[in-house]
Formats: C-alpha cells, structure tokens, sequence
C-alpha cells in the first residue's frame, strides 16, 4: 500500500477524490464523501484546502 511505504519513509500522503474535489485522509480507494473511485493521492507537499485541515483538528479535539 502505497500510504505506509510513504509514511515509513516520512511522507504523508493523502487521497484527493478528483469527482467531488474533497481531500480525505485515510488511504481509501473509494471516497467517503461520494463514494466516487477517482481517488488520486497527495503528498504533504500538495496543500490541502484549508476547511480540509480545519475539519481535521476539531475530530481530534
Ligand atoms: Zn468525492
């Protein structure tokens, strides 16, 4: 799986749905927004948008 060959290697990489335009983190082939499968991944050079980050630290809070 790609995601924890890059996360071993100290990258982080993130699925973007390209059908809904949705970043989501978990490394899933489906989106859980639209259930789309045009999924493309990111890497932590790739900025998410920000109401993506924003979602991210209010679950963890
Ligand atoms: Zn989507």
């Amino acid at each position: 799986m790609p995601f924890w060959q890059a996360a071993r290697e100290g990258r982080f990489l993130i699925k973007h749905c390209s059908s809904c335009g949705r970043a989501h983190w978990h490394p899933r082939q489906l989106c859980p927004f639209c259930f789309s499968a045009e999924t493309e991944w990111w890497d932590r050079f790739f900025r998410p948008p920000l109401s993506f980050d924003k979602r991210q630290r209010s679950k963890s809070h």
